[in-house]
């Protein structure tokens, strides 16, 4: 495709700073450059989403959607990838990337779902935040799989601190060394159920706990925002601001500075890297209307793009001194992609507590932190571990097999008795950086915007498979030992990508041959470009890993903040 340069003189187009990216991680680099004074240009591919007036489905009752909240049998055919993923109905559909407007290519089956917005996936996700533990970041170096990550729990603690303070997440701690306490506004309360199951769990395995879940929704009113209202409505915006997104909080925070300029429809093509210079000068931007092309530069680039459409940016990114990448000297980036392993599933229900309920819809759920191959549980057949979440409720409507219309007063009556307890649980299961689990660039493929297509060859290997038969004999174990009947145990089958939370790719390390960032997530060959989303990272956890994309990037931006005021970048 020929690109039309649009040649501005290069001063309008010059910051202090770039951040490709406004999700969840671009948010925070946002902010923390604008409130120290930094002119930040923000470049995003998709619509702009203002806090509150973008949020149309916000205050609908299902009633007044034309399907039910249900998702039209032509869409499903035309968009079986996003149809996939569990918050996809009709008063979300806006916030997800259609398959067919952004085709990518699958070697392996992969399902990945994106949200091209001002805000990304922020706007969408659960809110699930557990920190990485000491074991985590030393997991590699230990077990020998995968490169030793550069940085540990401690260089990390006091940046998970700082950016929980300002997220605002209800938790409560719980002195667990495999997800360290943080700095919590109170916490969700259990139902009577998960009490049990709890009692139950601690008092029978010296290992094992449950925890209500660390999650990014506000418990009480915190720095103007929310609280939250106990809706669990959030993935369609929450006009209370009752949940953390770059929206609500730090896409604000950076826009009060004055410092920052957000740029909508600017789908970022490449990074300039200038041979002379020895450094990146900018970025060229298609706009994501018109196809004109322009450049803007900056002293210093953060990519947060979400993990793969960094590494595509990356890749497309050529120069002589760099064909095949930025950063790529020695064939590593787009390698090493990772996503949790959610295929296990177990359900059951509990016969009794029938004279209790709960009070809102929680907008979170209960937490079993990983137990295997902790402490002095050694697993023969797989390395690393698993986590759970669940939730349990109570259904409406009564027994309705003595009713001889299915209308009329009886019918209605039965439509308000309860039901019985149920429980959901899945399985979260780590997944260990393979060599070939890889993407590429597929130049022969464009997009609308002339784009080479993302190539992606990904699959859960035997560690993974092996895991996730424990993980579905552990549960139902647990769940049967506390006596919940009608236990049944799913593997979904699923693809990876379905997990949401891909990683890897460009990953952190300490040698400059097996890695493509340093400890403080800069391209070792190219100090002036920072990757602080998904894809730096080296291993997987099984925690939720939005949090700590979170910090990593707080301390990233405040490391590059010091490095810009000494002059050295
Ligand atoms: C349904 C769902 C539930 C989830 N639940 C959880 C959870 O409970 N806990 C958790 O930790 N995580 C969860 N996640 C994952 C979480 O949303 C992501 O980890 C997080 O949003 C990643 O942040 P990011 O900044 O890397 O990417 P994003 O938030 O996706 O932001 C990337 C931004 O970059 C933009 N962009 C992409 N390419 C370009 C380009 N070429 N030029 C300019 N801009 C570009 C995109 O449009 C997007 O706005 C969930 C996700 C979903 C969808």
């Amino acid at each position: 495709m020929a690109f039309n340069i649009n040649g501005k003189a290069a001063d309008a187009n010059t910051y202090d700073v770039i951040v490709v990216g406004s999700g969840m991680s671009g948010g925070w680099a946002a902010k923390e450059f604008s409130e120290n004074g930094f002119k930040t240009l923000v470049l995003e591919r998709g619509r702009n989403v203002e806090h509150g007036k973008d949020y149309p489905t916000a205050m609908k009752e299902p009633w007044e959607f034309d399907h039910r909240l249900e998702i039209d049998p032509r869409d499903k055919a035309e968009n079986p990838i996003i149809n996939r993923c569990y918050a996809y109905n009709e008063a979300t559909e806006h916030f997800f990337v259609k398959d067919k407007e952004h085709p990518y290519i699958q070697n392996k089956p992969f399902d990945w779902i994106r949200g091209y917005q001002v805000g990304g996936k922020s706007l969408l996700w659960a809110r699930w935040t557990q920190r990485w533990s000491v074991m985590d970041f030393e997991s590699n170096a230990r077990d020998g799989y995968g490169v030793e990550w550069p940085i540990g729990y401690e260089d990390m603690a006091p940046w998970y601190s700082y950016v929980e303070k300002f997220v605002g997440i209800s938790g409560n701690r719980d002195g667990l060394a495999q997800v360290p306490d943080g700095e919590y506004l109170p916490p969700m309360d259990m139902t009577c159920v998960e009490k049990h199951l709890k009692n139950n769990i601690e008092s029978t395995y010296s290992n094992r706990n449950l925890i209500i879940s660390r999650t990014a929704n506000l418990s009480q009113a915190h720095m103007g925002r929310g609280p939250c209202m106990y809706r669990d409505r959030c993935n369609r915006g929450c006009p209370f601001g009752g949940y953390f997104s770059s929206n609500s909080a730090t896409l604000p925070a950076a826009m009060a500075t004055g410092n920052m300029t957000l740029r909508p429809n600017s789908v970022v093509h490449s990074v300039i890297y200038d041979d002379q210079a020895q450094k990146a000068t900018g970025v060229r931007v298609i706009d994501a209307q018109t196809k004109e092309m322009t450049e803007y530069y900056a002293r210093v680039i953060f990519l947060n793009a979400g993990t793969l459409n960094t590494t595509l940016i990356m890749l497309n990114s050529t120069s002589s001194r760099f064909p095949q990448g930025l950063g790529n000297e020695y064939d590593i980036l787009g390698r090493y992609l990772m996503d949790h392993n959610y295929r296990g599933r177990i359900s059951a229900e509990f016969d009794g507590f029938k004279d209790q309920y709960y009070f809102g819809k929680r907008p979170t759920g209960v937490y079993i932190p990983r137990f295997r191959n902790v402490g002095s549980d050694k697993q023969t057949d797989f390395l690393r571990g698993y986590a759970f979440s669940a939730g349990t409720g109570r259904g409406t409507g009564g027994d309705m097999s003595g009713l001889t219309d299915p209308f009329g007063a009886d019918y209605k009556e039965k439509m308000f008795e309860l039901g019985s307890w149920n429980i959901g649980m899945t399985g979260m299961g780590e997944h260990l950086p393979y060599h070939d689990n890889r993407v590429t660039l597929n130049k022969d493929k464009t997009d609308e915007w002339g784009m080479p297509q993302l190539e992606i060859d990904c699959e859960y290997k035997e560690n993974e498979v092996n895991m996730l038969r424990d993980m579905l004999e552990s549960g139902a174990e647990m769940l049967d030992n506390a006596g919940f009947k009608n236990i049944r145990t799913t593997d979904t089958g699923q693809a990876p990508g379905l997990g949401i939370h891909e990683m890897g790719t460009a990953r952190m390390g300490k040698d400059v041959k097996t890695s493509i960032l340093n400890k403080f997530n800069q391209i070792h060959a190219v100090p002036n470009v920072f990757v602080t989303d998904g894809a730096a990272m080296t291993s997987s956890a099984c925690q939720n890993p939005s949090i700590t994309y979170m910090a990593l990037t707080a301390r990233a931006a405040n490391y590059a903040i010091e490095e810009l005021k000494k002059q050295n970048l």
